[in-house]
């Protein structure tokens, strides 16, 4: 066998050394490539998660007072809400506990909800305790309802909105549905009183109820405070013929302009605006506003105004009641996503508002405040502010002095009440109805027939 020589022995080496190089640098370049793969990865994570990040914060944003709302709210009513928030001291167990109040009996006791009459052991005052509601829907276990609540009512104080005294918490801290509010307690409900009433409210006691009612909603709309439920059954009445806004649950704060995205599933089906209805995503006070129109009508009929059985129902019902719009009563509803599909009736003499009709005991100026509460056109109805100037206030019969009210007998003093019929504020992840292609050109047929405002009286003072 030949040896090597060492010139061969070289060539080769040098040619295995410049491979073993060559694969050494193509192995450092392979492990460079992924580790700048890596790190690319990395930082797309890291941008995908800030990004996710600051969609929670938005959300978060949207449902919370904007940072820069308008200070009308005084400083240390806004430091209390910081507080709220952490929960004096960030736990719930820093609240007081709720064996210092003894029950008395039960009011409400519903799916969600339950509010009893207690006692406070110490000062045997009398007051509301209303557990707080978990959110079925909310994965993260959060009563958002609740909190949302609580935040609003510790910033509120106005005669015409409950006080919320303090919360306290059951023994079990870590379960939601053992944190109570204890707010201060009311005879009634103004629901419970017009259903069992013997006799209608007087126009001069409309007058009261309605006032109190603005006052309290004005009172909110300047802290940008939706209530976003209002309803006969959420307006507790005392003895002393004082009215006091209640259940801030689906409540929140708007700025100006308000937030371009809010839930359009707001309001008890019966008392929501027609906006809603048709699925607008910007929404303002007015939708309170048309609640309190339908609180009017309540209030003289002695039942809900417009009892629709389902969304596309109470719709038709709006348009029976208040006319069908159109382009002059409501410019541009078109452009809402509902109402691109709707088949409406033939405008004519038989499509207008029929709310003089409905209510004929009513003066004309009670009527001008009610169909302009009524606008389709949620521009049209007038603020709390504008409502409390109306001259209806003014005219004979005058408003009735709290301390003359009538009084009722008290079914939240003593026994446990039956469940409502009414409809409830939606929940959390339910759907809007999709009302495309709906037809309503048939809701007007039977108006020819119809006994206009048959059923209503007024006892005049
Ligand atoms: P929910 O959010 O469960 O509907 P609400 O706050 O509307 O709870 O209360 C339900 C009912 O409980 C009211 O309609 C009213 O009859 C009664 N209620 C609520 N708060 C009080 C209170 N402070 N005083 C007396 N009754 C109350």
């Amino acid at each position: 066998m030949a040896s090597k020589s060492r010139w061969a022995d070289t060539a080769e080496d040098a040619a295995l050394e410049a491979k073993l190089k060559h694969e050494k640098e193509e192995k450092k370049r392979i492990k460079a490539e992924k580790a700048r793969k890596a790190e690319q990865e990395r930082l797309e994570a890291e941008a995908t998660k800030r990004q996710a990040l600051q969609d929670q914060q938005q959300q978060q944003q949207d449902d919370r007072p904007p940072a820069k709302r308008r200070k009308v709210t005084p400083e240390p009513e806004n430091e209390n809400s910081i507080k709220l928030l952490r929960f004096e001291g960030g736990t719930w167990s820093k609240s007081r506990s709720v064996e210092n109040y003894d029950k008395l009996n039960d009011i409400e006791e519903g799916a969600y909800g339950w509010v009893a009459r207690a006692k406070e052991i110490k000062t045997g005052k009398v007051v509301a305790l209303k557990r707080l509601k978990i959110d079925p829907t909310d994965t993260a276990g959060l009563p958002e309802t609740g909190l949302r609540e609580i935040q609003i009512l510790k910033d509120c104080s106005h005669r015409n909105v409950v006080e919320l005294r303090e919360v306290v918490v059951g023994d079990d801290t870590s379960r939601i549905e053992n944190v109570f509010l204890v707010l201060e307690f009311l005879e009634h409900d103004l629901m419970s009183v017009l259903s069992d009433m013997p006799e209608p409210f007087l126009a001069s006691e409309v007058k009261t109820l309605l006032l109190q009612l603005a006052s309290g909603v004005e009172y909110l709309h300047d802290r940008w405070i939706l209530h976003r439920d209002l309803k006969t059954s959420n307006l507790l009445l005392n003895n002393r013929g004082q009215l006091k806004i209640a259940d801030f649950g689906m409540a929140r704060y708007v700025g100006d302009p308000p937030p371009a995205k809010l839930t359009q599933l707001v309001v008890t089906l019966w008392y929501r605006a027609p906006e809603l209805l048709l699925g607008t995503k910007t929404y303002d006070s007015a939708v309170d506003m048309w609640s309190v129109g339908c609180i009017f009508g309540e209030l003289l009929a002695r039942e809900p105004l417009l009892q629709g059985k389902n969304e596309v129902d109470e719709l038709a019902k709006i348009f029976e009641l208040c006319g069908i719009p159109t382009d002059e009563s409501w410019p541009g509803f078109r452009r809402l996503p509902n109402a691109r599909h709707l088949r409406l009736p033939k405008t004519g003499t038989n499509t207008g508002p029929i709310i003089r009709a409905r209510f004929p005991m009513l003066t004309t100026a009670g009527c001008a405040l009610l169909s302009s509460l009524l606008s389709l056109d949620p521009d049209r109805r007038p603020t709390a502010k504008e409502m409390l100037q109306h001259g209806f206030f003014r005219q004979d019969p005058k408003p009735k002095h709290e301390a003359m009210f009538p009084t009722f007998p008290s079914k939240a003093g003593q026994e446990r009440r039956r469940r409502r019929s009414t409809p409830n504020a939606p929940g959390r992840g339910q759907k809007a109805a999709d009302l495309g292609n709906v037809d309503f050109s048939g809701i007007f047929a039977s108006r020819e027939k119809e006994e206009r405002g048959a059923g209503f009286s007024l006892r005049m003072v």
